[in-house]
């Protein structure tokens, strides 16, 4: 299941009958990620938050606090990253050099 999937969205939608509205729904849901995933780029970037390994091992955010992820896990984050081009992340890995590209997209859900 990936982090996109909201489950209180989901219900709201199924209960509501208006198209408009729901399409609304689904446009404040997408901006917001989208302003999660901004706001993680300006964390790379002034190095609040680092890409690194995580407590558990694993390669992830370091930093980057439960509130301002809005449900993203660090595998999906890194894949909107990517989707992106964006350069806030491309640098914080050139950063981190003992992190390749390649262990980042086998990063798990
Ligand atoms: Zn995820």
């Amino acid at each position: 299941m990936p982090c996109d999937y909201n489950p209180e969205l989901q219900a709201r939608l199924s209960m509501e009958r208006d198209k408009a509205e729901r399409d609304r729904l689904v446009a404040q849901a997408k901006k917001a990620k989208a302003e999660a995933i901004k706001k993680l780029e300006g964390y790379l970037n002034t190095g609040k938050v680092n890409v690194g390994k995580t407590a558990q091992g694993e390669i992830g955010f370091i930093g980057w606090n439960k509130a301002d992820r809005l449900g993203f896990c660090d595998a999906c984050a890194v894949n909107a990253l990517k989707l992106k081009g964006s350069i806030a992340f491309i640098s914080a890995l050139a950063r981190a050099r003992t992190v390749s590209a390649v262990e980042l997209a086998g990063g798990k859900h």
